[in-house]
């Protein structure tokens, strides 16, 4: 029994047996069942025999086009596929050690790698290139068409727990969660997208255990706490059945707070504050729902972009999605955020290989490619008799860019021919837009703050980057001090404004943010009956006084000194269901 400790990202417990995804989750391993061990050598012969094909055609196809000299490189890559060493070696490691053909040939490729690198002969070491180059086509023809971890979580008999070196997003929104119930991932943080959703979907998550993926191997039982960040990799009888216990407390002590549901969220003094959804992906509305969400504050529509299935943000995807989501939540509000992406933002960073994070992103992206942001709206605004549709647009840095957005949208509206009222609003998540809020406030129906990006640009701290985790920092002064300005200017100009990064599913940090003015908070559905427990414990008044000392805080040690007496209190109200 090994004990490994990672940074709990998602409370609860999960026990199941590992499936190890390498590389953005492109490559997978795992241990076959006896009885699955010819089918895999025939899909490894299958996958053989359509890239024997697929390099005929091309090499037949460059020595037409090209000459025959340069067409020698595939009659090379041909050669490779009979190498016993290569595709062999890879069909006996799964007869032998019954491990998937994914897995199979990765490692036949690593043998072969050193047995070049080993022979220090010039021309073996120029076809290390087209090893990778054959082994990439073999892998794909393994499973054509199809994601690898996506068909193989259907396969395997469920719990898994799922260990990779990165997810990305768009991955992640594709899984069966019913069969994956936990998540262990080498990088990471709290704010990445996949992490956000897997928090939302209530999967018990640690993240930061670099080598996880090398630690841990295919088929073992793990057993996680994604509060306090503990895996143990083949735990004893006796230690199951602790964790058993363990995952029947903490499921409990979320049972118990049910009963808060339908009652209003409130402080202590009566103040009423309005408690939100988060959404990443439009089934989950039946949790915010469960959870006595007054609305869906954040749904984050760029979950719906995925290559490999464009029919999901084509107009009439996008379309069909929407209005299932408002209807299901009519009549209390649906906001729904325009994409805000990149490519770059659907991928998990990779450690000293961090995506661009000041890029075409957000609104930027929406005024230069118009016709995705067309489609997007239109999709929009023909679904809005629905329910009740606010659409909100991301990454907004000015209020020029608010015009010239809502300029394009009233020539959609118009084109449609749609009357209806539909508000829009614009995310405060960029510094600049956090200082002018009095002017986008003349431009917006509404606003939200997003705490995850704010935070990175005010502290300069990329979110995504594991090794700069202990900086990010909400309760940094500098931080608080926007978000004064910014609830400051909304209220002046009385416009409806609302907190949707993940600051708002902190107990504790909704007291600072209650302090310095705001009443909405939009959150993951599972924080939603924890922050309305621990908003019963203060009164405005002591929010306010909390936030006063606060803001004018030398650090955010000192903000910590000055929360903790209430953290105390709070503990004792929401004790054993508190996030981590
Ligand atoms: C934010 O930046 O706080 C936010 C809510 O948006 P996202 O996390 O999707 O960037
Ligand atoms: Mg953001």
């Amino acid at each position: 029994m090994t004990k490994l400790t990672g940074r709990g990202v998602s409370p609860g417990v999960a026990v199941g047996r590992a499936v190890v995804a390498v590389r953005e989750a492109r490559q997978v391993r795992y241990r076959l069942a006896t009885s699955g061990v010819d089918r895999e050598r025939q899909r490894l012969r299958a996958a053989r025999e359509r890239t024997r094909v697929e390099l005929e055609e091309i090499s037949s196809r460059v020595s037409r086009t090209v000459g025959p000299a340069q067409a020698a490189i595939f009659a090379a890559q041909l050669l490779m596929l009979d190498d016993p060493l290569f595709v062999r070696r890879a069909d006996e490691l799964i007869r032998a050690e019954r491990i998937n053909g994914d897995w199979a040939l990765e490692r036949a490729i690593a043998e072969l790698h050193q047995v070049f690198a080993r022979e220090g002969d010039a021309w073996l070491r120029e076809r290390v290139g087209d090893l990778a180059d054959v082994g990439g086509r073999l892998q794909r023809n393994l499973r054509a068409g199809h994601d690898p971890l996506v068909d193989l979580v259907q396969e395997l008999e469920p719990p898994l727990v799922l260990v990779a070196d990165e997810l990305p997003p768009s991955i992640a929104a594709q899984l069966d969660w019913t069969r994956v119930r936990g998540l262990v991932c080498d990088i990471g943080s709290p704010t990445h997208h996949t992490v956000i959703l897997v928090r939302s979907l209530g999967i018990p998550t640690v993240i930061g255990l670099g080598g996880a993926t090398e630690m841990l191997g295919p088929g073992q039982t793990l057993a996680l706490d994604g509060r306090t960040g503990e895996v143990v990799v083949e735990p004893s009888s006796e230690a199951l059945l602790g964790w058993r216990q363990r995952a029947e407390a903490a499921a409990a002590g979320l049972r118990a707070l049910d009963e808060l549901r339908t009652r209003p969220a409130a402080t202590a003094d009566g103040v009423r504050i309005r408690l939100e959804a988060n959404l990443g992906i439009a089934e989950e509305v039946t949790r915010a729902r469960d959870a006595g969400a007054e609305g869906i504050g954040l749904f984050r529509s760029e979950f719906l972009i995925d290559p490999a299935h464009p029919q999901t943000s084509s107009e009439e995807g996008q379309y069909d999605t929407y209005r299932q989501l408002l209807a299901a939540m009519r009549p209390l509000p649906v906001t729904i955020r325009t994409f805000d992406a990149g490519e770059e933002r659907r991928a998990m960073a990779r450690p000293g290989g961090h995506r661009e994070r000041f890029g075409l992103r957000g609104i930027r992206a929406a005024l230069q490619h118009d016709e995705r942001f067309t489609a997007q709206m239109r999709a929009l605004l023909r679904a809005a008799p629905s329910g009740t549709l606010r659409v909100m647009l991301p990454f907004v840095t000015t209020s020029e860019e608010l015009r010239a957005a809502r300029a394009i949208i009233d020539d959609i509206r118009r084109d449609l021919g749609v009357t209806a009222d539909v508000p829009i609003g614009a995310m405060i998540e960029v510094p600049a837009a956090a200082l002018t809020v009095d002017h986008l406030a003349r431009q917006a129906d509404f606003l939200s703050v997003g705490t995850n990006d704010l935070i990175q640009y005010t502290l300069a701290i990329d979110r995504t980057d594991e090794r700069l985790a202990g900086h990010y920092e909400p309760a940094e002064p500098a931080v608080l001090r926007l978000l004064r300005t910014i609830s400051r200017a909304g209220r002046r100009a009385r416009c409806d404004l609302s907190v949707c990064g993940e600051m708002a599913a902190d107990p504790l940090l909704v007291a600072l943010l209650v302090g310095l003015g705001f009443r909405t908070f939009s959150m993951t559905p599972a924080a939603i009956p924890i922050v309305k427990r621990s908003l019963a414990t203060y009164e405005t008044r002591q929010a306010t006084e909390l936030a006063r000392r606060a803001v004018s805080a030398a650090s955010a040690a000192a903000v910590h000194a000055i929360l903790e007496p209430l953290a105390d209190a709070m503990h004792q109200a929401v004790a054993g269901t508190e996030r981590s």
